[in-house]
């Protein structure tokens, strides 16, 4: 009989696990700190618990890390994993370390529905759903998880289209019983699907970053389906619902595509669709994908859309572009090929 998985598991969740096995309430608080803080591989290394009821666990449970199956390392440093998945698919997720941050960009599915038009994840279609325990065995897996400083939901997948999943692992990745990572260290990005971001925005302090790449509706339902259900000046009008003074943040990520969303037009209803706001916009090279039409805008052009922004009074920087060699950078994550294979 296969065993079930420890790790994915909330406090209460582990409490609930063990109650058959007549073990005090504190012992749900040391299996958790095994397995979320100490790095435990396997229920024998519990050596705070009987023998006996380690061996009675085990008989049940495993802790379930998995390490990944292949690394890609881009001359920058970035690194590349690929993890299983359910269904035999794969997943992905991209280590970046850098000067003053070491940043792991998450998956929460495999594939993804939502279809933008500069995506590779979005070409391979929707595969699965990853589990609490499979997005936490990016970060609890990694090789690199004792130097990893920050955490990004900006893999594979659209987090709020895979909620209950994905606060879950919040909980345990902010959690004292669980990994402990402060929620100014996490940003969840969204396309703005509102029913999760509403649920995020009410029981989370982790930082948002909202995919805008065009302040115009027919432009952005052409590069982004999802404005046809959730149009941006609604997710805007939620967004301003809630303080963003103090140290929780919301930014926005806009690709610059030449001759589509790059005008001076296209500065000023920026500017009047995030009047009110306080936030930041992250300016983004685009990774050319085959069978895409669309085309990126030189350093130049990126500067130069910056500075105007910036004149406008908006806070905008330009996001440098990681690990695009081994196709880890921004939009083109993708395992469409290696699950054909498996
Ligand atoms: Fe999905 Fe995000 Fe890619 Fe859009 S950008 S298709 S939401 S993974």
């Amino acid at each position: 009989m296969r065993k079930e998985i420890l790790i994915g598991r909330t406090l209460p969740e582990l409490h609930e696990c063990i109650q058959t096995y007549g073990l005090p309430r504190f012992a749900a608080k040391e299996i958790a700190r095994w397995i979320y803080q100490r790095g435990a591989r396997d229920i024998s290394a519990f050596t705070n618990l009987s023998k006996t009821a380690r061996e009675q666990l085990a008989a049940d449970f495993e802790i379930g890390i998995s390490a990944p199956v292949k690394v890609s390392e881009s001359v920058d440093g970035t690194k590349k994993y690929l993890y299983t998945a359910p269904g035999n698919k794969f997943v992905e997720a991209a280590y970046i370390p850098g000067k003053k941050r070491n940043t792991l960009c998450v998956s929460s599915q495999v594939g993804c529905k939502l279809g933008c038009a500069f995506c590779m994840t979005g070409k391979q279609g929707f595969q699965a759903q990853l589990s609490v325990g499979q997005i936490l065995n990016q970060i609890l897996s990694l090789p690199e998880r004792e130097e990893l400083t920050n955490l990004v939901f900006m893999g594979m997948g659209e987090p709020f289209d895979n909620t209950e999943a994905v606060m879950k692992a919040l909980e345990i990745l902010t959690a004292d019983y669980g990994l402990h990572f402060s929620p100014r260290r996490i940003t969840v990005s969204t396309v703005g699907l509102i029913p999760g971001m509403k649920t995020f925005l009410e029981e989370s302090k982790c930082h948002l970053a909202v995919s805008l790449h065009s302040p115009f509706d027919d432009e952005r339902r052409q590069l982004m389906p999802v404005q046809k259900s959730y149009p941006v000046q609604e997710v805007i009008d939620l967004l301003k619902l809630y303080p963003w003074d103090g140290q929780r943040r919301v930014s926005f990520e806009y690709i610059l595509f030449r001759g589509i969303n790059d005008t001076p037009g296209h500065v000023n209803q920026l500017a009047s669709l995030l009047d009110g706001l306080k936030c930041r916009i992250n300016l983004m090279h685009f990774h050319t994908i085959p069978d895409s039409e669309l085309k990126g805008c030189s350093n130049e052009e990126l500067i130069q859309f910056r500075d105007r922004l910036n004149r406008k009074g908006l806070i905008a920087t330009i996001r440098e572009s990681r690990g695009e060699d081994i196709l880890a950078a921004c939009g083109l994550l993708s395992t469409k090929e290696v699950n054909k294979k498996s």
